[in-house]
C-alpha cells in the first residue's frame, strides 16, 4: 500500500521501527522527532509534541508531500520516574503533557483530514505498566491508563467515519526507555513476563503495522497488549 503515515517520535526506539517497517511495505512515511534526524527515504519534521502548533505545523508539511494522513501513530513519550511523595507537581505534570496531552494533541491536529476522507486508522501507544501499575510511575501509568480512555471515547466518535482507534501497550521493550532500569528491577519484571524476555522494537511495531492493515479492518477502542504476557489479563 502507499499511504501516507505519520508517526511522532519516529528518530528511535519503537518510532523508528515503525517508520522503517511502514516504509519496507512502501507506505509514504512522514515522522517527528526532536533529536536525530529520519531514516532514509522517511520524511522528517521537527515537532516537540507539547508545544502549541507544533502538531498542526508537522501535519501541514506530510500532507503537503504525502497527501492526508491515512495512518497516524502517536507514539511520543517519556518516563520520569519518582515514589509520589517526592514528586513535585513538573515532573507529574511533564510525564502527562507529553505522554497524555501531547496524544491528544496529535489526533487533534490529524483527525480534521480523517473525518473528511471517511477513513483512517489511528495508533496510541500505551503501556502495560499502565494497567500493573509500578512503583514511581504514578505520573507514567496514569498518563498511558488515560490513552485507553482517550481512544476508547474517540472510537465512538469516529466511528460512523470508518476510522478506527487502536491501543498497543507493550511490556517491556528493548530502548533507551528501559535502558535506566536496576538489574534487580529488570530481573523482577522478567519473572512477570512468562517469554521471560524483552521484546524488540520491531515486535511492537509488527503489532502497530497489523492495527493500521485492511487485516485489522473490524478492530476499533482494542488494547492490545504485546508484551510476552506481561499483564497478562488485564
Ligand atoms: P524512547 O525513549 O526510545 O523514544 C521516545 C521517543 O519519544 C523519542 O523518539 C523521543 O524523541 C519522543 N519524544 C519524547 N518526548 C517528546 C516530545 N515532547 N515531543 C516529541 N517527541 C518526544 O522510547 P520507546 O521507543 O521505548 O517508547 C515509545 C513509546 O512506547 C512511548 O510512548 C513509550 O511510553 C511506549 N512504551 C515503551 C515501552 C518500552 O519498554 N520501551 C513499554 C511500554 C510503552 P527525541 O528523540 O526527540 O527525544
Amino acid at each position: 500500500m502507499s499511504r501516507s503515515v505519520l508517526i511522532t517520535g519516529g528518530g528511535r526506539g519503537i518510532g523508528l521501527a515503525t517508520a522503517r517497517a511502514f516504509a519496507d511495505d512502501g507506505e509514504k512515511v512522514a515522522i517527528t522527532h526532536r533529536s536525530g534526524s529520519a531514516p532514509p527515504g522517511v520524511l522528517g519534521i521537527h515537532a516537540d509534541v507539547t508545544v502549541d502548533g507544533d502538531l498542526e505545523r508537522a501535519v501541514e508539511k506530510a500532507e503537503a508531500e504525502h497527501g492526508p494522513i491515512e495512518v497516524l501513530v502517536a507514539n511520543a513519550g517519556i518516563t520520569a520516574d519518582t515514589l509520589l511523595p517526592a514528586m513535585p507537581p513538573e515532573r507529574f505534570e511533564e510525564v502527562l503533557a507529553t505522554n497524555l496531552t501531547g496524544a491528544y494533541r496529535t489526533v487533534r491536529a490529524a483527525i480534521r483530514g480523517m473525518l473528511l476522507a471517511r477513513t483512517g486508522r489511528v495508533v496510541l501507544l500505551s503501556s502495560a505498566l499502565a494497567f500493573l501499575g509500578a512503583p514511581g510511575q504514578t505520573n507514567y501509568a496514569a498518563s498511558k491508563a488515560g490513552l485507553a480512555g482517550l481512544a476508547r471515547s474517540l472510537a465512538w466518535e469516529v466511528g460512523g467515519r470508518g476510522i478506527t482507534v487502536n491501543v498497543v501497550a507493550p511490556g517491556i521493550i528493548d530502548t533507551d526507555m528501559t535502558k535506566p532500569l536496576p538489574g534487580p528491577r529488570m530481573a523482577d519484571l522478567m519473572r512477570m513476563t512468562p517469554l521471560g524476555r524483552t521484546g524488540t522494537a520491531e515486535e511492537v511495531a509488527a503489532a502497530i503495522r497489523f492495527l493500521a492493515s485492511p487485516a485489522a479492518s473490524y478492530i476499533t477502542g482494542a488494547v492490545l497488549p504485546v508484551g510476552g504476557g506481561l499483564g497478562m489479563g488485564l
